[in-house]
């Protein structure tokens, strides 16, 4: 990646399009004394993005004990880049710079929550699309929904998954790998053979909590992270079999690559999104295509922003100007190369108000810019163990100039214009217009001072999970004591004093993250949520309606406002919200839901039954809206129906079986106990005995008293 000024005519561009020309005519050609013929170039394109994938943890690269033969094969035959490098370390900027091939000072992308690519943005979707082609994504884990702003230029987005069942606290919602592939297959295997296609998989199973299936569980039970990777191997393997099986003769482009790695412990780090160590910003780079690229591994370094240049390139379309990055078609040939990589962290800034992270790789050197600067030398010190910054001042100095080259901007969520901030001043949930980007960062701002509070609140995500609420409590309240200025923190005390039905505490939690920054519109949704979920719906709605007012709204303030309103029995004002929210996210099964919601509470039954199914028809694993149908059913005496409905919310979410055993209590006090038993017999029948024993005891005594 060079750095150049932005604006300025992409002229290394035109120059590296050039040379790949001369190089794919020198490559194919030569042989047997012919004239030389240049390659085709692909007629289709398959790009597949792995989540958290170290580089190293595939056989490719290294890893003997990997169960990666699927990939592996794919690289043996492909050009297999050893040095490529993400420039971020969490998924949705990642994916914003592969698919818009710029970086986030230019895209804006810097986190996860709360930035949404702008529209004006042109990526490989948008590009191949204006050419003809199919477009397809299909995506694992909620972070690249569509709400996020990425299913621009895509036929079809399936993310179909998002919010089917509520949402896990502390854990990404996911889908499996193969559940993914499948639905690739179906759409590739549906494409008519003489059009041109994209199709994207991103798949999610290294990702953090590492549980593989069988019989990856028992083989890696030592290491459960190569088990995920040796899973999304195999998942792989319907769409990769058929194009390694045609060897040559194969018309797709395969591209490989992960967002970004997994530090695994690496300096202190568990999982990623802190530090930009080499075990989370290295990544695994494949091209394939046998009729252009011969099998090679490429020491070049290469970037992120290099792949979108790289496909074009290899399609034979013109480079738009203003890319940061570069054809890697002539390295894949064997051509060395140089760039300069910026990397940066910048989650530790936004969710807990560490210094931010910024860096270049140049000349195989690594700097990394933070109040205790860092400079390592990758090929002496492969492991970032020996901080050069103090005894190398020049080396320094000359990456910090590259650095600086660079647009770093501002690193702050989605603007808040004035008004949206007097607003939020005049309630009293901001106290000042400064920005919360801090103008200087000392020493003890620095991540490497500050690992330890992260493990400390990973420990208590962990005491959570583990059913130790009251610990997890009174640890994250210290934890929030000692360091007040921490979203991330405040955000898990509120999911921790909620679940222990402490609303005035979850609300204060809350109230304390959205005074940190004004534009964080994933504190000011579920402040929202639970304000309504105290009784205080008013104050919801004049804490949300700013939020709502902007032309791209969130689609959770969206909900979270209908909802309130609809409390406040304002139905039409609820209904034409959630319309924007549906606007922005049609393919979302649970705003549907949260629709049939309003409609049930304004009495229209036949608009939420219109609306539940309307949810089904988006994925029909939603399993509220199963419920929803069912209680519906239920009342209206269509019992058939409605225990087929309870069967499939219950099978989906166990939660339901406490819906299911509230209706039928209810029935058998309405005056109809007879009608009451087939819901008594689904529960006793189905719920686990593990959670709901006495209720099941209690169910069973009751249909015997019944019957008799
Ligand atoms: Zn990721």
């Amino acid at each position: 990646m060079p750095a150049l000024p932005r604006k300025k005519p992409n002229k290394t561009a035109h120059l590296v399009l050039k040379f790949a020309a001369v190089t794919i005519f020198v490559m194919s050609g030569c042989r047997g004394g012919q004239a030389p013929q240049p390659a085709a170039p692909p007629k289709n394109l398959l790009l597949i993005t792995v989540d958290t994938l170290r580089a190293d943890a595939l056989g490719a690269y290294g890893n003997r004990s990997a169960g990666t033969p699927w990939l592996d094969r794919l690289a043996a035959a492909g050009a297999r880049f050893d040095r490529a490098r993400a420039h971020n370390v969490v998924t949705l900027p990642s994916h914003a710079n592969i698919l818009t091939g710029r970086l986030p000072p230019d895209h804006g992308i810097r986190d996860n929550a709360g930035f949404r690519l702008p529209a004006t943005e042109e990526t490989l979707a948008t590009r191949l699309k204006a050419r003809g082609f199919r477009t397809a994504a299909f995506v694992s884990a909620f972070p690249l929904d569509s709400r996020f702003g990425l299913a621009r230029g895509f036929d079809v987005y399936d993310d179909a998954f998002v919010d089917a069942t509520p949402r896990p606290t502390f854990i990404e919602q996911e889908r499996s790998g193969s559940a993914t592939v499948r639905a690739a297959r179906e759409w590739l295997d549906a494409q008519p053979s003489d059009s041109a296609w994209f199709c994207w998989v991103h798949l999610y199973e290294p990702h953090f909590p590492y549980t593989p299936p069988a019989p990856y569980d028992a083989r890696f039970a030592s290491a459960p992270y190569d088990g995920e990777v040796a899973a999304t191997d195999a998942a792989l393997s319907p769409l990769l079999k058929p194009i390694l099986d045609a060897g040559a003769a194969t018309n797709t482009l395969v591209i490989v690559t992960a967002d970004h790695g997994e530090a695994l412990g690496d300096h202190g780090e568990a999982t990623h999104g802190i530090f930009a160590y080499e075990a989370t910003l290295r990544v695994p780079l494949i091209l394939y295509y046998p009729p252009l690229i011969g099998p090679r591994s490429i020491t070049s370094p290469a970037g992120h922003v290099d792949i979108l240049p790289t496909i074009l390139d290899a399609f034979r379309m013109p480079l738009p100007e203003g890319l940061r990055g570069r054809s890697l078609v002539s390295a894949a040939a064997g051509n060395e190369s140089s760039e300069v990589t910026y990397f940066e962290a910048v989650s530790g800034s936004l969710n807990r108000g560490w210094a931010p992270l910024t860096g270049v790789v140049s000349d195989g050197m690594k700097y990394i810019d933070l109040p205790i600067p860092e400079l390592y030398d990758l090929d002496a010190d492969p492991a970032e163990a020996k901080n050069l910054a103090s005894t190398r001042p020049q080396d320094v100095e000359k990456r910090r100039t590259l650095l600086r080259t660079i647009d770093r901007g501002e690193v702050r969520r989605t603007d808040e214009s004035e008004d949206v901030r007097e607003r939020l001043r005049s309630l009293g949930y901001i106290t000042s217009s400064a920005p919360r980007a801090r103008a200087r960062y000392t020493e003890a701002d620095d991540p490497k001072r500050l690992i330890g509070v992260d493990t400390e609140l990973q420990k208590i995500v962990g005491l959570y999970l583990d059913g130790n609420l009251r610990e997890a409590v009174r640890r994250c309240r210290t934890l929030v004591t000692q360091h007040p200025g921490m979203r991330v923190a405040l955000l898990q005390l509120a999911h921790l004093e909620r679940e222990s039905s402490n609303m005035p505490g979850a609300i204060a939690a809350l109230q304390q993250a959205l005074k940190l920054d004004a534009g964080d519109t994933e504190a000011a949704s579920l402040l929202g949520a639970y304000l309504t979920a105290a009784n205080r719906s008013r104050d919801a709605i004049a804490l949300l309606e700013p939020y709502a007012s902007r032309e791209h709204a969130d689609v959770q303030v969206l909900s979270a406002l209908a909802l309130a309103q609809s409390r406040e029995q304002r139905y039409d004002a609820a209904r034409s919200v959630l319309d924007r929210a549906l606007a922005g996210d049609p393919s979302n099964a649970r705003l549907f839901v949260t629709l049939g919601t309003i409609e049930l509470m304004a009495g229209r039954r036949p608009q939420a039954r219109t609306a539940f199914e309307s949810a089904l028809t988006r994925n029909k694993d939603t399993a509220r809206a199963h419920s929803s149908l069912a209680a519906m059913a239920a009342e209206e005496g269509r019992h058939n129906e409605a225990t087929d409905h309870w069967r499939r919310a219950t099978a989906l979410d166990p939660d339901e079986f406490e819906k299911l055993l509230a209706i039928a209590i209810s029935i058998a006090r309405s005056g109809r106990p007879a009608d009451a038993i087939p819901y008594f017999q689904l529960f006793a029948d189905t719920a686990p005995t593990s959670r709901y024993s006495a209720d099941i005891a209690k169910a069973r005594a009751w249909l015997s008293n019944e019957r008799r």
